[in-house]
């Protein structure tokens, strides 16, 4: 039975089924063969839906599954253990041990072709194109010796060292896994070929002695193939085993949305169906029916499936194509297709998100009703990814995720490392801080390695800042941090100690151990309280968890397969793997979510709503040849009889790849029910333009618009947080009183449903002053340092708020001024070569990155070292260096520490202060503070008996200059008013008691950390 898409295929299997079986036929002995587990999964509960009732095996099976039941059956019937499924990410890690050893000089010796440089032998894609030969092989029941012996029938090289891998992977495989009480094992490629064989094989055996001890063969009275088009050679030879057994066949398809051709699919074994039975490979001498109406899309949709289908090549059968929608052409809203074309990738996703969310919250379309459609997984997962973050709950497609990526993975990974080896380095600590059980971003990592630096210096360790993190990590530390902070570290080394201690015991696995790591974590609560709260955080926590989950299974199942390995062998199979592990698990279908799948995922769905994103020319299509290097394509062409020989026509090898590509396309936009968006993004800068598959939408008069973007007019709220948004602007908004007052009615109603930010009392700039109290009272002394001084004058809301707590941590660039000052105090007349010396010894301590950034960071302190030398050698009188001194001037307590006092010729004293920042004005310098205060420090007699100032200086280290800049102040006794300084600070200490600060805009607000707290500027203007 041939059918267009939405053409009811599906269906009427299923109707058949149920039909067959309620006719009198056993469920037992009816059997449907669906293209993928999914698929297989849905048209279960389809069919226990109709049927009302369970049946004792499943109805409905992939071809994989229907295979290995079909040896496990076998293996039981023998007496011997039950078969094993080799997952894919096995196989890989199998095939990449082989090269390697080759590469060593062990095992066979394959000879590649010489075009093939040994480094490739290495690679991942190397390894799926040899995998998708030895499928290939397997697939058409070659055995490795006839596949060498093809490849020097043709004498074509990458078969015969195919054969050659080939056949030594089957006997590592077997010697591996042998152990007694393991069954035979079984690739998914192929088992469905020896399941065929298998089954002939009994029922020739059955049929030559039915009172023997074997029991007779699985037999099946109806056998329903849906989506025939994705059937193999051998689902084929399977199917004409179960048809000699006596099996009804029923077969369905569309040949022009075949998705699976890569795996082996031959869609044009549909035409060969009609052939006298037994003539060919695939010739049943089935009768052909075509379906002559669409139900699944409206008529608009389905026009536009039409216009796609003819750019896939027919292979034989066509006159399913003309059949027309059997809808009402006006019957909901909104529908139709539309093209978006978006200016950034990042516009083409929020476009879609917005889309989507629409269709639920405006259109009452449920998540489930919608579909996400892209070409690759890794385009899915990205889409995944973002669409979360915009707010649009996805279904998680776990089983296409690789462990390996899954960030919740990789610290539990590590720590079995950790367990297995009892150390760790620095990455991998970093790695565990960044991880989701760490959970420090970026500003708490800095934050946390500025505050080991400082205790570092405090407690005058010898240790870098890395050591000193990979020391926290593993032993309890007496280092005082921050509660943010201090609370993942105390995780991870709880998380490691934990796996550390479980590796230790006598049955210890990886299994046991990665459940004492995860369990020490203590993360489970958490992330599950997370995951039922919802929203994108609550998604997160989810898919973690799910994660986890599927790590502890990865674990047992290596546990059981591999008794005794090593821990460290489970983490380098779980690293090493490329491919996603396969199962013949049914999996569930009950979550809400909107899809985002690849068109082999979608195939066999249908959504009321379907996004096609990522339409890019070059992309899709992408008509690059797949098989250029093994010949895994000709291979099968051979096999078929669609090639004579190894000569390939390039022209039609790309023609090919077009038509699958554009059945995939086809598959894709045939998916949609009542509404379609197709999108890509036009930006000829990033070389990014729409595919030609756009061109053949538009000449079906698929109308064109731009990608809306956050703000643009023709958008409605369509969450929550927008909706609030809206409404809290409308509520202020004098012009429109009877709008205003519709805004407040329905915020009020948000509000009491606790919608975050709808009740005005959480509005910032709406509570009361927490307190009208001075800073201090009138009596009260105030504590100032120098520095302190100036800047309080320069913005006293800064100063205020920084008092409060509102400083950044110490920047890079501060730790390296510490680093000066300490080489200025330790060699205060040091040499270049002394000083230079001296800073080898204290830059690890810095924990400065490696790479370019630290080498840049280098070279330029080492230019400000140069300056200091420089400064140093001129043979200045030193007094002292780093001397505190203790200042009182009416209320005002000053303490500070003077960098270096020399003594002029006069005898009389001069304060210098290294700078490494950029150059003060020329125009402060007569007033800086800082300078008048060690000045007055040294007329009160602070420093020693001398109580004559020379004046005092700031000195630069660095800036643009070669050599040093120094910028002098005036003695005070030389100023015009000696007493600035004093009355200065009189009156700044006044101020900083008081109760009010003002905030003043000076040269210094672009970096000023309080600014979001800053009522002058735009980010902080929210919060008075
Ligand atoms: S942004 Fe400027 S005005 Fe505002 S607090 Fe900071 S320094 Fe003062």
């Amino acid at each position: 039975m041939t059918g267009a898409p939405g053409s009811g295929r599906t269906t009427l299997a299923t109707q058949m089924a149920v039909g067959r079986i309620l006719s009198g036929i056993p469920a037992e002995k009816v059997l449907v063969i669906s293209a993928s587990r999914t698929a297989a999964a849905r048209m279960r509960q389809d069919l226990s839906t109709q049927l009302r009732s369970t049946a004792s095996q499943p109805l409905a099976r992939s071809a994989a599954s229907t295979a290995f039941s079909i040896v496990r059956a076998w293996a039981v019937a023998n007496g011997e253990p039950p078969p094993v499924l080799v997952s894919g990410p096995e196989q890989d890690a199998v095939l990449a041990e082989l090269l390697e050893g080759h590469l060593a000089g062990e095992g066979v010796a394959p000879r590649w072709p010489e075009t093939l440089p040994v480094e490739s032998l290495q690679l991942t894609g190397f390894r799926a194109e040899l995998r998708d030969l030895l499928m290939r092989a397997a697939e058409y029941g070659l055995s490795p010796e006839e596949l060498t012996e093809l490849g020097q029938r043709y004498e074509y090289q990458p078969w015969i060292a195919g054969g050659m891998v080939y056949g030594e992977y089957l006997d590592v495989t077997a010697q591996r896994w042998a152990t007694p009480d393991s069954g035979q094992r079984f690739d998914a490629a192929g088992i469905v070929d020896s399941a065929a064989n298998l089954l002939a094989l009994w029922h020739s055996e059955y049929g030559d002695n039915p009172h023997g001890e074997l029991p007779p063969p699985p037999r099946w009275e109806t056998v329903i193939v849906d989506d025939y088009q994705e059937a193999t050679a051998a689902t084929v030879r399977l199917l004409h085993v179960l048809q000699d057994a006596g099996a009804e066949l029923l077969l369905f398809g569309d040949p022009d949305v075949a998705v699976q051709t890569f795996r082996g699919a031959q869609p044009a074994l549909m035409a060969r169906a009609g052939q006298p039975r037994g003539s060919e490979l695939g010739a049943f001498g089935a009768e052909r029916v075509v379906l002559d109406r669409v139900w699944g899309q409206t008529p608009e949709l389905r026009t536009i499936t039409q216009a796609v289908a003819p750019v896939v090549g027919a292979v034989g059968l066509v006159s399913h194509r003309n059949a027309p929608s059997a809808l009402d052409a006006t019957e909901t809203a909104p529908t139709g297709a539309e093209i978006a074309i978006a200016t950034s990738p990042a516009r083409e996703l929020a476009h879609a998100a917005y889309e989507l969310r629409r269709a639920h919250v405006v259109d009452g379309l449920d998540w489930r009703e919608m579909a996400v459609i892209v070409r690759s997984g890794a385009q899915a997962d990205e889409a995944r990814r973002a669409l979360t973050e915009l707010g649009v709950p996805v279904l998680d497609d776990a089983a296409e995720v690789l462990l390996r990526s899954e960030p919740a993975v990789l610290p539990l990974l590590t720590a079995l490392d950790y367990a297995a080896h009892g150390a760790l380095d620095i990455d991998a600590a970093l790695a565990l801080l960044r991880s989701p059980l760490g959970g420090l971003d970026s500003v708490k990592l800095r934050r946390l390695r500025r505050a080991l630096w400082l205790h570092l210096r405090h407690e005058e360790l010898e240790q870098s800042v890395d050591d000193a993190i990979l020391e926290l990590l593993q032993q309890p530390n007496l280092v005082r941090l921050p509660a943010a902070i201090r609370r993942p570290v105390e995780r991870l080394r709880a998380m490691l100690e934990a796996a550390h201690t479980a590796a230790q015991e006598p049955l210890a696995s990886a299994e046991t151990v990665l459940w004492a790591a995860w369990h020490a974590t203590g993360l489970a609560r958490n992330w599950q309280e997370q995951a039922l709260a919802g929203g994108s955080a609550g998604r997160q926590a989810d898919r973690d968890l799910d994660a986890v989950v599927a790590l502890f299974a990865a674990a047992a199942r290596f546990v059981e397969r591999m008794p005794g390995a090593s821990m460290s062998a489970f983490v380098n199979q779980v690293r090493s793997e490329n491919l996603p592990a396969d199962s013949l698990a049914a999996r569930a279908t009950g979550q809400s979510g909107v899809a985002v799948l690849t068109p082999p995922a979608a195939a066999g769905s249908r959504w009321e709503f379907v996004c096609v994103l990522g339409v890019q020319a070059d992309v899709w299509p992408d008509v690059r040849l797949r098989d250029t290097v093994l010949g895994a394509q000709r291979l099968t062409e051979v096999l078929t009889g669609r090639a004579s020989g190894l000569d390939r026509d390039y022209a039609a090898a790309r023609r090919d790849v077009l038509h699958d590509e554009a059945r995939s396309f086809l598959l894709a936009v045939s998916r949609a029910r009542t509404r379609l968006l197709v999108s890509a993004v036009e930006d000829p800068d990033s070389d990014l333009l729409p595919s030609a598959f756009i061109q053949v939408l538009t000449t079906a008069q698929v109308p064109v618009t731009e990608a809306a973007g956050i703000g643009d007019p023709r958008r409605v709220p369509v969450s929550l947080r927008e909706l609030v948004a809206v409404l809290r602007r409308s509520s202020l908004d004098d012009a429109d009183p009877q709008r205003r007052q519709a805004s407040e009615q329905l915020l009020a109603a948000l509000a009491q449903h606790a919608v975050p930010g709808a009740a005005p009392q959480n509005w910032n700039g709406t509570a009361e002053l927490s307190t009208t109290e001075a800073l201090a009272g009138p009596d009260d002394p105030v504590y100032i340092t120098p520095s302190r001084l100036d800047s309080f004058i320069t913005c006293p809301l800064r100063w205020a708020l920084e008092q409060a707590g509102g400083t950044q941590a110490p920047s890079i660039q501060q730790s390296v001024g510490t680093l000066i000052h300490e080489l200025a105090a330790e060699l205060p007349a040091g040499t270049a070569e002394e000083l230079l010396a001296k800073l080898d010894e204290k830059w690890p301590s810095l924990g400065m990155p490696s790479g370019w950034v630290g080498i840049v960071k280098r070279a330029d302190v080492e230019k400000s070292v140069q300056r200091l030398a420089q400064y140093l050698g001129e043979g200045r009188s030193v007094v002292s260096v780093e001397e505190p001194f203790d200042l009182e001037i009416d209320r005002a307590r000053i303490r500070g520490t003077a960098d270096r006092i020399e003594r002029t010729d006069s005898g009389a004293l001069r304060v210098v202060d290294f700078k490494t920042g950029t150059y003060a004005k020329n125009e402060d310098i007569p007033r800086n503070s800082q300078l008048g205060v060690y000045q007055l420090a040294i007329e009160r007699g602070c420093f020693e008996s001398e109580h004559t100032s020379a004046g005092a200086a700031l000195v630069y280290l660095g800036g643009p200059n070669k050599g040093y800049k120094q910028m002098p102040q005036l003695a005070l006794s030389e100023d015009e008013d000696p007493q600035w300084v004093e009355n200065r600070i009189a009156q700044t200490a006044d101020q900083m008691a008081d109760s009010t600060f003002l905030a003043r805009k000076n040269s210094a607000c672009p970096r000023c950390p309080v600014r979001r707290s800053c009522p002058l500027q735009s980010e902080g203007g929210r919060v008075f």
